[in-house]
């Protein structure tokens, strides 16, 4: 027996509590009573506690060194231990004490955060985000940076692999591709989209969602979806993998691109190979390939003009006597407004990279202390006016609108420029390799393109990573043209300038 097969009961038992954690979590975002939080909380810190003792015995770490002193330990074996390796040593490396007083210290700020957001009041949550930066930062020293720059320790929690000297060049170049895209719609008439302004009925919208979810590939018979205030997906292991979408009466394309994104993400859970279940490597590599997947699915899938082709027909018999004047390229456009906003999460394809960019500077800065917490209103203000042209009145708009960095995830926020970064990239290779693409996509055939994403991405799971996986896929290594090619190849013709 060579020396992994030892290892796999461990591994097994690692990824099953992470599932369970998974179903704890999902049933608190969806469907578990309010009075519930309380017990929940103590539940999934016995949970995450007995995964962390059953991790670091010592009896495991002599086994994943016995497994890798094998030599006949080779291949995608190897690549799992190792990934073992890498999980288990995280995880022994910052101090009990520290992980309690950053527990504690998110929580509060979590609490201060929801507050200070409600009454726009920064200075109530500045000393929280004080704190919980300095504990972060004391929690990037103990996992150890594989760079000079502390930051790296953090991202390569969420993008392993990946520096932010390597971002910082690509994020320029594409901050310079796009302020100028910017401004050239800025001084664009608005498309219309007063038609979206009515009651669509919210039962046809779940039914409208869940036939989206069909034909776009995701397995009912693996997963579900549900609804929750914030969409998100969760697995419960790679056979059981929930989405969930927001529904508002008022607002159809809310519940549809939330599915459709949530999609994205399920199609990657189910895609994972079989054989690599319930081990290391039946995960996806980092976040930003994930949030590639979804962004794929939700803009250049969803709010292309072919997709509508097919859609806006069918939609028209989902929700009768709404949308029966408009026409394809009415709503074609409708989805696809570009303006800048102060809201991140509402933002659109061409101005959402410059939310993130912003944050990624910003975060640097308040990890190293070149930022000072209390600065941070007004430098928050200073460049939204420079990429975007608009600044908040207050901070609920700004600096406070977005709650991660109170959960201490500072490092996460350029995943989901890479993500937009990566989605490009598959589309401008999968258009070259099939060249029918979009009559595929106009006729509802979304095969294709899932077969090609499940043999490129999905079944490699944690095999390499992300970069190496996504180089293979696309032949090329990360790169902003395709993207920038892609907004100017869309948002030309569809505002009428010449970009
Ligand atoms: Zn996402």
């Amino acid at each position: 027996m060579a020396k992994h097969e030892a290892l796999l009961p461990h591994m097994q038992e690692i990824a099953d509590l992470d599932a369970v954690l998974g179903l704890l979590s999902w049933d608190e975002e969806t469907y578990a009573p309010a009075g519930a939080r309380a017990g929940r909380g103590l539940q999934t810190a016995t949970l995450e506690g007995l995964k962390h003792q059953r991790l670091t015995r010592p009896e495991l770490g002599d086994l994943i060194e016995a497994a890798l002193a094998d030599p006949s330990v080779t291949g995608t074996d190897r690549v799992m231990v190792e990934r073992f390796r890498r999980t288990r040593s995280l995880a022994t490396r910052v101090p009990e004490a520290l992980v309690k007083a950053l527990a504690e210290a998110r929580s509060l700020a979590m609490a201060a955060w929801g507050k200070a957001k409600n009454s726009d009041d920064f200075k109530a949550f500045g000393p929280h985000l004080e704190r919980v930066v300095s504990l972060t930062r004391q929690r990037a020293e103990a996992l150890g940076s594989p760079t000079d720059e502390l930051y790296d320790a953090l991202l390569d929690e969420y993008e392993p692999g990946t520096t932010a000297a390597t971002l910082r060049p690509v994020f320029a170049e594409l901050r310079g591709a796009l302020v100028p895209i910017v401004e050239a719609i800025a001084g664009a008439p608005r498309p219309d989209t007063s038609f979206l302004e009515q009651r669509f009925s919210s039962e046809a919208q779940w039914q409208f969602t869940l036939r989206l979810l069909e034909d776009l590939g995701f397995d009912m018979q693996h997963g579900r979806q549900d609804r929750s205030a914030h969409p998100f997906t969760g697995s419960v292991g790679q056979k059981d993998v929930r989405v969930t979408t927001r529904i508002d009466e008022e607002n159809p394309i809310s519940a549809i691109f939330s599915t459709i994104h949530e999609c994205g993400h399920g199609l990657y859970e189910q895609g994972f190979a079989p054989e690599h279940h319930r081990t290391p490597l039946g995960v996806a590599p980092s976040m930003g390939i994930h949030e590639g997947q979804s962004r794929l699915w939700e803009n250049q899938v969803g709010r292309s003009r072919a997709f509508w082709q097919r859609y806006l027909p069918m939609m028209k018999t989902y929700f009768p006597g709404t949308l029966d004047g408009v026409d394809l390229d009415t709503f074609y456009r409708a989805v696809n407004v570009v303006e800048p906003s102060l809201i991140r999460t509402e933002a659109d394809e061409v101005t959402y990279n410059l939310h993130i960019l912003l944050r990624f500077e910003l975060e640097q800065a308040l990890l190293t202390g070149d930022l000072q917490v209390d600065d941070l209103p007004g430098v928050w203000r200073e460049r939204m006016q420079r990429d975007l042209g608009i600044q908040s009145e207050g901070d609920t708009e700004g600096c406070l609108q977005d709650i991660h960095w109170a959960w201490g995830a500072i490092g996460y926020f350029p995943t989901y420029t890479l993500g937009n970064l990566y989605a490009a990239q598959i589309m401008a290779t999968f258009e070259a390799a099939d060249p029918n693409v979009w009559a595929d996509v106009a006729a509802g055939r979304f095969a294709p393109l899932l077969a090609w994403l499940r043999e490129k991405i999905h079944r490699r799971g944690y095999t390499a990573w992300a970069g190496d996986i996504m180089a293979d896929a696309v032949g090329a290594p990360l790169q902003v043209a395709p993207l920038v090619r892609y907004l100017k190849g869309k948002f030309g013709p569809l505002y009428g300038l010449s970009l």
